[in-house]
């Protein structure tokens, strides 16, 4: 969004109005506005050119990175000394550069509907330069390893002043030739940071830095911030390289999209007007309408706005234009486009290895007989490459070569996949490859013709178990081991199971072996002893009761009852046998039998009369038990009873075994004024006369029967009650009977009055 160039210059530095973040997405300085007095006399220069499409059609700007590390190897990624970050990671995040600056990233899909038309595509390529300023060689293309100690410099991490003031004086490379990026580790939480393009000599007062010098020009990024791979993967949500893009924005001229103030201007007229820098990943549309003439949202996408690297994805066709002016014009940019430095000296062969990109730095292989290695070719000469030689080995031992054939274009790479090769066991290799021969010919610059990778070949997949066992004495187990093409156990056995008969509890290894790989494994077969000393009471108890089983002799029990323990409580209703089962260890089990007495409870019976008449005394028998207490009070069969009132006595009868049973004993009293007495005192007849039931009771009869008076057997129903038998002479009509006892072979008469 433009405005008038009338605004104060803004002097306060970002990195201080977010000092409290733990986190500073960027400290870059502020452009000062009279750079745009400059721009629109570029502009003015360059209408005709820029309308008329005349512009430099593609800007090649050759890069140097400069790995500030700590002494570490080549290839060691340690996010907290700085590192020497391999070139896997510095070609990655060139790549993202050139992706990003040409609308070719894959994000792109997320812009939205609105923002489209104006997706900018900057027309710019990256080249990683091959020569040095003196025209030496790169071994590695585009990388400038710095030992800071052989620099004498101070130890990581770097404040941007010292970075300033002290490294990029002393390592910089002609800013009119090379691109210079440095990466190191930064203090303050610092993600990067870049000189704005010079405006040469303009003669227009106001412009002071942050202007890229001959000693200061680039930018400066995190070494965790670099790349989307290696140290950077873990630094999220920086993880993406877009802090690079962003800091490359400002190198070419491009301001923050909220023009460092409030709803201020960044001088392009496509990006919505923004309150102010916008973090993490804020949901489209945002903040419409909160600046004045924002009617779309805040293009938070931008990649110069301060968003996470994910939720970033676009430049707009007016930052474009912007760039485009910038790199035309500004004394260090404009010259970038002649350097010559991305050009191999000219040469009609030259090939060289950029990377080695499987395995990967440090990559844990498992166990495994060969690695398949890919390395990454590059032809730099003129012409079309199509034959080469590799020769590779692991350990420098076992050189092999391997004949390339293709059609590499010049100035273009390429993955090859290279033959397998052995590996020779676990633990940490190297793998060497180079390439000679480039079309059968001499390669005149062997300096980047080889690479290598260190790896680690693990036990990995090769995992060894065996199963463990129990045994009981006298018995065999099986130990099994899966998995490996080769076995020694510690008895001397070699094959995959083996069959032991240990008389004590026994610990038992094996050593595999698989493609050249080992792992091993133990087990203990554990040996028990069958209980031999099992055992178990063989209770008595009485029907009715509970029995206690206790068990004894072994580590565990079962029971044929179903149940389990080392005792067991049953209620059986019949006297039975029970098994017992125990077991040592789980496995050895041995039985014994238990007999459980059940006793039946004593049946009682009680005899005597149930009508007593008062002044009678009478002996109650009673039977079925072997000892009886009456009313509580312990006595024998008999009881003599000669009571004044009706009553009960409880009788308690008790077998040997101390089984019970009760009875009671029930009588009524009488003053026997109606009851017939015999002149035998162990007959009595009642009542007499009798309307219904006719009672007898006698210890001993014989025999019952009751005639009428004309001598008839009438046999009327008869019910005995041990010594009481009662007559129904309900139905018989009113008269006078005869009743005729037999006691002792005699017989007896006595006369019956039915009323
Ligand atoms: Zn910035």
């Amino acid at each position: 969004m433009k405005s008038a160039l009338t605004l104060l210059i803004v002097t306060f530095f970002l990195k201080f109005a977010f000092a409290q973040n733990p986190v500073t997405r960027c400290a870059t300085e502020v452009l000062p506005q009279q750079f745009e007095v400059l721009l629109e006399q570029w502009k003015n220069k360059n209408t005709e050119k820029l309308g008329g499409g005349t512009v430099q059609s593609v800007f090649n700007i050759p890069v140097i990175v400069h790995i500030i590390h700590n002494n570490e190897p080549v290839n060691t990624v340690n996010a907290t000394t700085g590192g020497n970050l391999n070139a896997a990671q510095i070609l990655d995040q060139i790549n993202i550069l050139n992706k990003d600056f040409n609308g070719l990233n894959a994000d792109t899909n997320l812009i939205p509907n609105v923002f489209k038309p104006l997706h900018g595509k900057f027309q710019i390529n990256f080249c990683l330069a091959v020569v040095n300023p003196t025209g030496g060689i790169l071994a590695e293309p585009g990388i400038d390893r710095i030992n800071r100690n052989t620099s004498g410099w101070t130890a990581p991490p770097y404040s941007t002043t010292y970075v300033t003031n002290t490294i990029k004086p002393a390592s910089i490379w002609d800013p009119n030739r090379y691109f210079n990026i440095w990466v190191c580790a930064m203090s303050g939480g610092i993600l990067g940071y870049a000189t704005f393009p010079n405006p040469g000599s303009s003669g227009l007062q106001g412009l002071s830095a942050p202007f890229g010098t001959t000693t200061t020009d680039g930018v400066v990024i995190l070494n965790t911030a670099f790349g989307s791979i290696g140290t950077a993967v873990t630094n999220a949500p920086y993880h993406k390289g877009r802090t690079a893009t962003h800091e490359v924005g400002h190198w070419i001229g491009l301001r923050h999209i909220w023009g460092d103030g409030t709803c201020a201007s960044d001088f392009c007229n496509d990006t919505p007007p923004a309150q102010q820098a916008n973090y993490n990943c804020p949901t489209f549309p945002y903040k419409t309408g909160v600046c004045t003439g924002n009617t779309t949202g805040e293009m938070t996408m931008n990649f110069m706005d301060y968003t996470n690297d994910l939720c970033m994805y676009m430049f707009t066709k007016d930052q474009k234009v912007r760039a485009q002016l910038i790199m035309t014009n500004s004394p260090m940019r404009a010259s970038l486009i002649t350097s010559t430095v991305c050009n191999m000296p000219s040469t009609q062969n030259e090939i060289g290895i950029l990377y080695i990109s499987n395995p990967s730095y440090s990559q844990s292989i498992p166990c495994a007989p060969s690695i398949s290695p890919s390395v990454v070719l590059k032809n730099f000469a003129a012409n079309t490459l199509s034959t080469a030689t590799f020769s590779y080995n692991i350990n420098g031992i076992n050189t092999q070569t391997f004949a390339w054939i293709g059609a590499l274009a010049p100035n273009s790479s390429v993955s090859v996949n290279m033959p397998s090769v052995a590996v020779p066991g676990l633990g940490q290799h190297i793998y060497n490859v180079g390439v000679y021969a480039p079309n059968g010919g001499t390669d005149p610059y062997m300096i980047n013709n080889f690479s290598n990778q260190y790896f680690t070949m693990t036990s990995g997949n090769l995992n060894v178990s065996i199963n463990s066992a129990s045994i009981c004495v006298g018995s065999s187990a099986t130990l099994i081991a899966n998995g490996a093409s080769q076995y020694t156990w510690n008895t001397g056995a070699q094959s995959p199971s083996i069959i032991v008969s240990p008389t004590t509890t026994t610990q038992y290894s094996v050593l595999v072996f698989s493609n050249g790989c080992q792992a091993s494994a133990n087990t203990t077969v554990s040996v028990f002893n069958y209980p031999v000393a099992l055992s178990c009471n063989s209770p008595s108890i009485c029907s009715g009761s509970f029995a206690t089983l206790n068990a004894s002799g072994a580590n565990s029990y079962s029971w044929s009852s179903g149940q389990n323990g080392a005792q067991i409580v049953i209620n059986p209703s019949v006297s039975g046998t029970y098994t017992l089962f125990g077991t040592n260890g789980g496995v050895c089990t041995s039985s014994v039998s238990v007999f459980v007495y059940v006793e039946a409870l004593p049946q009682i019976s009680v005899s005597g009369p149930s009508l007593i008449c008062i002044d009678e005394t009478h002996t109650i028998t009673a039977q079925g038990a072997q000892q009886y207490s009456w009313n509580a009070i312990p006595g024998g069969s008999t009881y003599i009873i000669s009571p004044t009132s009706p009553g009960t006595i409880s009788i308690l009868g008790s077998s040997n075994l101390g089984c019970t049973s009760t009875i009671d004993y029930s009588f009524e009293m009488s003053p026997c004024t109606d009851i017939f007495k015999t002149a035998l005192s162990d007959i009595r007849i009642y009542p007499n006369p009798v309307i219904d039931q006719l009672k007898i009771e006698s210890l001993n009869l014989n025999s019952i029967e009751l005639y009428s008076i004309q001598g008839q057997n009438l046999r009327p129903p008869m019910v005995y009650f041990n010594t009481l038998s009662v007559l129904d002479l309900q139905s018989l009509p009113k008269g006078i009977y005869l009743l005729k006892l037999k006691q002792d072979q005699k017989n007896i008469f006595f006369r019956i009055i039915k009323d």
